[in-house]
């Protein structure tokens, strides 16, 4: 095996583009220099147009969990009771967030591998008017499932002034995403899955709605205040030592983003999908999730006639090739392949193909070829990428 090669198909840590590691090597700078203002003023147009808001995104140092934890205990006063919607082990999260703060969290539990319903939701809400938010994942990283989080917002937005607020660690970038337009109130990411980048960065927007709340918190927490990171913002600063490296990083990524174009980009993600879920069907693999559900970011698959740990212990050994576990119960039934940020089609082709030699490897019988020649197929059939 090539000692240097990574092939990363895990739904994060993705793949950095060279462009991307280049600029994250560049000198230090003074974070309270003229560059590092110029700097995040060039990144704010981009990361707005990636959240779909006019609204300004916060940087926060910290990974994907320190911006939910932002979004608990900016969001969510003393005594307030929310819902959080668990559709898998990040939605379990945000509970577990809830009752580090003491804060009463009402559990919509979804079965693993299904999207939430947006009715139910609307009931639960609708029989609980006491509910100031409702916390979703958009994509749930542990399953491959993508929530409808626009009729969310919707059904909520009937009954309930409940804010939505919106893990979208695993798939902003990715997938479309028009936080003001869907009546998102807040949406959070990470840097080290779609975004291309090492982890270490959380984004966090708000809307104006969120934001009276917020300002009326008296509990907002020190480091993750998000009034400290607006009122920064607006003097295009950052209220303590921003991660350098990766806003450098950030920089590029947001270019290569531009110059591909976001709709094209969305496009190659859910190509991604219907290759990798294609060659799976082909090859007589159940997958975790229905096509109306998956995410164009993470593909889950569940095999019942050979050892998903054998296998990714094979394909990692022979190949280099990482593909993920099962998260908490789904731990050792399926495995997971990333297929997000710096990933094309190409990538996909050659997962596939190492996928069939581990399968065999693991006494599957499979035909060769065939996962191989149906993701092909879809290309041919959609995929005019420029
Ligand atoms: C990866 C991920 C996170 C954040 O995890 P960190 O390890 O803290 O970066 C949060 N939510 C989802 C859906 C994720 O996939």
């Amino acid at each position: 095996m090539l000692q240097d090669q990574q092939l990363l198909r895990i739904p994060g840590p993705s793949p950095i583009p060279p462009s991307v590691q280049r600029a994250m090597s560049q000198p230090m700078i003074g974070h309270r220099g003229k560059e590092t203002s110029a700097m995040l003023q060039e990144i704010a147009p981009g990361l707005k147009r990636v959240f779909g808001t006019k609204q300004d995104v916060a940087i926060i140092t910290g990974s994907g969990t320190a911006g939910l934890e932002a979004a608990v205990v900016n969001t969510v006063k003393p005594g307030d009771e929310v819902l959080v919607i668990v559709t898998g082990a990040f939605g379990d999260r945000f509970t577990k967030i809830c009752d580090a703060y003491n804060i009463k969290s009402h559990r919509l539990d979804v079965e693993w591998g299904q999207a939430l319903q947006p009715a139910d939701v609307k009931e639960f809400v609708q029989n609980h008017p006491e509910i100031t938010a409702v916390f979703s994942t958009y994509c749930e990283t542990s399953t491959g499932i993508l929530n409808p989080i626009k009729e969310l917002a919707a059904a909520v937005r009937e009954v309930s002034d409940a804010l939505i607020i919106v893990d979208g660690v695993s798939c902003v970038g990715g997938v479309a995403t028009e936080m003001d337009d869907w009546g998102i109130d807040i949406m959070v990411t990470g840097s080290q899955k779609a975004f291309m980048l090492p982890a270490g960065l959380t984004f966090i927007a708000a809307s104006e709605r969120a934001w009276t709340t917020i300002e009326s918190n008296p509990q907002r927490g020190f480091y993750l205040d998000l009034t400290k990171y607006r009122d920064n913002l607006l003097k295009d600063t950052t209220p303590f030592t921003p991660a350098l490296s990766l806003l450098f990083g950030l920089q590029q990524v947001l270019q290569l983003l531009d110059a591909e174009g976001l709709e094209q980009v969305y496009a190659r993600h859910t190509l991604m999908m219907n290759m990798t879920r294609a060659a799976f069907k082909a090859l007589d693999i159940p997958l975790l999730t229905t096509d109306e559900d998956a995410s164009p970011t993470v593909t889950a698959v569940k095999p019942e006639d050979f050892d998903a740990e054998a296998f990714r212990k094979v394909i990692k050994q022979e190949f280099g090739l990482t593909v993920a576990g099962g998260q908490q119960h789904l731990s050792g039934k399926i495995f997971r392949v990333g297929h997000m940020g710096y990933c094309s089609p190409a990538d996909v082709l050659q997962t596939i193909s190492l996928i069939e030699i581990g399968l065999v490897k693991v006494g599957k019988e499979i035909e060769l070829g065939k996962g191989i020649a149906a993701a092909q197929q879809v290309y041919l059939q959609e995929g005019v990428l420029i």
